[in-house]
């Protein structure tokens, strides 16, 4: 890539949002390594200038608009206009459906749901300008399978997989690509949080076995994935779900 473009990841302090943040600065993208935990962000931007490529750490509430708005633009005074977004920043939850209230509800849909909104129409009028653009949307290979104990988890998940098919209708004539990406078992804090609380039902390498590939996921497959999907050579590939989950679901 001969010119520098800026990628915004949300998310980017952990797990699968750390390595495709890595990613896409050593693919030569100024990096916004975005998250909640500011600390975890900076350990990532550090490690990704520590190798040579150009990332900076931001806070940001993904489900407050006017952190997004006023982070975005902090990134925009950095390093000039948002071309990728990558809406990673997530939580999960494990809760029967009778139990679920209504502030736990309210939660796991304004950070996995709406905070990609936000993100979204904070960075699309860069992209609108620039005639080109990617997004990519981090949802869960349990919207396609659906999840015993995770009715509101998954129905955020699923919703960002519609986000995804009718934004990508819409940018398609503007040059601005939107995908997403469901991952399925990959091995990161998250996952070993609940594998801790015992939410899911057998060890990380109980699960392992049971995965065709024989492996949990990594971070870096989604971030290759990721990387491919945000490149020039994927700029036919929109609207569509990537799964990247070991054969678990097809
Ligand atoms: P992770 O290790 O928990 O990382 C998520 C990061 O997002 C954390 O640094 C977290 O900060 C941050 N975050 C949470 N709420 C935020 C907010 N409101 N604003 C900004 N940042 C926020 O999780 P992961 O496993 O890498 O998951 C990344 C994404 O992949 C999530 O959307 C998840 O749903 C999805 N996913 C993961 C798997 C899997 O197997 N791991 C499977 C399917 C889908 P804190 O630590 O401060 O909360």
């Amino acid at each position: 890539m001969t010119e520098r473009r800026t990628a915004v990841v949300t998310g980017g302090g952990s797990g699968i949002g750390r390595a495709i943040s890595l990613r896409l600065a050593e693919d030569g993208f100024a990096t916004a390594v975005l998250d909640l935990n500011e600390e975890a962000a900076k350990n990532v931007a550090e490690e990704a200038r520590q190798k040579g490529h150009e990332a900076t750490a931001f806070k940001v509430d993904v489900s407050d608009r006017a952190s997004v708005n006023a982070t975005l633009d902090q990134v925009r005074s950095t390093y000039g206009p948002i071309l990728v977004l990558v809406n990673n920043a997530g939580i999960t939850g494990f809760k029967e459906f009778l139990k679920i209230t209504d502030p736990v509800w309210d939660r796991i849909v304004a950070v996995n749901l709406s905070g990609p909104f936000y993100c979204s129409q904070a960075a699309v009028p860069d992209m609108i300008e620039a005639g080109w653009g990617r997004i990519v949307n981090i949802s869960s290979s349990s919207a396609q399978s659906g999840q015993q104990y995770m009715t509101h988890y998954v129905s955020t998940k699923a919703g960002l997989v519609g986000f995804t098919k009718s934004l990508a209708l819409e940018l398609g004539p503007k040059g601005i690509t939107v995908n997403t990406i469901p991952p399925g078992f990959v091995d990161t804090p998250m996952l070993r949080a609940s594998e801790e609380r015992g939410l899911l039902g057998g060890t990380v390498d109980h699960h392992a076995d049971l995965t065709p590939v024989r492996r949990p996921g990594r971070p870096e497959d989604i971030a290759n994935a990721a990387s491919f999907l945000i490149s020039e050579e994927a700029g036919y590939i929109t609207g569509q779900v990537i799964g990247v989950n070991g054969g678990r679901n097809t």
